[in-house]
């Protein structure tokens, strides 16, 4: 049997008469920048988020950044964030002209450690970018609290979260504003590079999408010097026949994750996500930890398995924030989540068997 990381031939397939009328219907009235398909997958994504604003652009990375710039963020600011994501989280903070502070992880999410969070914060700190990795919900009661009371801004990372859920309320509604990222990938995916961010603030949304379309919010006003990030009608298309199946395949992740937890129960030598109650996962990745790491990768990789590491340097180890300095006693559960992370093979329309035969080879690794 070969199983693949993930498989987004499976899902167009299963859509595909509706996508193709989706993507011809773009072709044919010429919208292909902004326009009406844009502005109709703003609204449903508004809705479906609960939120009053959804301003498009075009990618995850840059939502972040024109978040920060929208903000105000910039030279001399300190920016914290966590040490466990994917590089454009901080790499922004640094192109907005502020300096990435970089906070360890917990031990048992992966996310930032809330603990040690407040001991990063300096009067130059003006915000909090926390990262819901792998779709688990940062414990935002602590972050939103901690935010309030040193008066920073707070922007959420939901690029890997769509839909995921603290204490019943979405992730991305909880700060200032919600960046996500529609890359192919991820769990809401357009056939090309895509993002959004939502927010409540009329005037933070105003200024987003000022910022990400020139500086205009009417054609050739310019009010400041913005970026072109804007989204493609075709993407907004494909995003919206999507949306409707989201709630569908979040509960096939689910499924699959609780799937994997009760086969890989007793396993003694891994660690499975732990979440507790009050945070609804939407599995964006399936990630166990163990020492035997490299091991077992090539065991299921030579029984036709593919995985995955997310992501196998922590962020203040990489090349690129060397002049930092970093030692890896600055980010020890970091530095150890790097060595012993693995992802299953996770996507929702992975099968029942292929999912058991995932767990049977897992267990017979750690048998032999
Ligand atoms: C994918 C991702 C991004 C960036 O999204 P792009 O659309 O690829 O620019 C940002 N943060 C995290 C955590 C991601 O996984």
């Amino acid at each position: 049997m070969k199983i693949p990381f993930a498989d987004i031939k499976r899902q167009y397939k299963e859509i595909k008469s509706e996508i193709d009328v989706a993507v011809s219907s773009v072709i044919e009235s010429g919208a292909f920048v902004r326009g009406p398909f844009v502005e109709e997958f703003e609204n449903q994504y508004a809705d479906a988020y609960g939120v009053k604003n959804c301003i498009s652009c075009a990618n995850g990375t840059d939502a972040i950044y024109i978040a920060l710039k929208s903000l105000g963020i910039g030279l001399c600011d300190e920016v914290i964030t966590t040490s466990a994501s994917w590089i454009s989280t901080s790499e922004v903070v640094t192109q907005a002209g502020a300096k990435v502070i970089f906070c360890d992880i917990d031990q048992n999410t992966s996310n930032i450690d809330v603990d040690k969070l407040e001991e990063r914060i300096t009067d130059k700190t003006k915000a909090v970018i926390v990262v819901h990795l792998y779709g688990h919900p940062c414990d935002m009661d602590k972050i939103t609290s901690l935010c309030q009371k040193h008066n920073l801004f707070l922007i959420e990372d939901c690029a890997q979260a769509h839909f995921a859920e603290f204490k019943g309320k979405k992730v991305g509604t909880f700060g200032n504003i919600g960046c996500f990222s529609f890359y192919p990938g991820k769990n809401l995916g357009a056939f090309g590079d895509a993002g959004c961010m939502v927010t409540n603030d009329e005037t933070l949304a105003k200024n987003v999408k000022m910022f990400a379309n020139h500086g205009s919010l009417i054609k050739h006003q310019h009010q400041i010097e913005g970026i072109n990030s804007r989204l493609d009608g075709i993407q907004a298309a494909v995003l919206s026949v999507k949306l409707k199946y989201i709630d569908r395949w979040t509960n096939r992740r689910i499924e699959i994750a609780k799937m994997y937890n009760k086969l890989l129960a007793d396993v003694s030598e891994i660690q499975l996500p732990l979440l507790d109650e009050d945070k609804k996962s939407v599995f964006h990745l399936y990630v166990i930890k163990t020492d035997k790491r490299d091991e077992l990768k090539k065991y299921l990789a030579d029984n036709g398995i593919s995985t995955g590491q997310h992501y196998p340097s922590a962020l203040p180890f990489l090349e690129a924030y060397s002049y930092l300095n970093h030692k890896k006693e600055d980010f020890p559960v970091a530095h150890k989540w790097s060595e012993t992370i693995l992802s299953l093979p996770m996507f929702p329309e992975m099968d029942n068997v292929e999912a058991v035969y995932v767990c049977e080879k897992i267990k017979e690794f750690f048998r032999n």
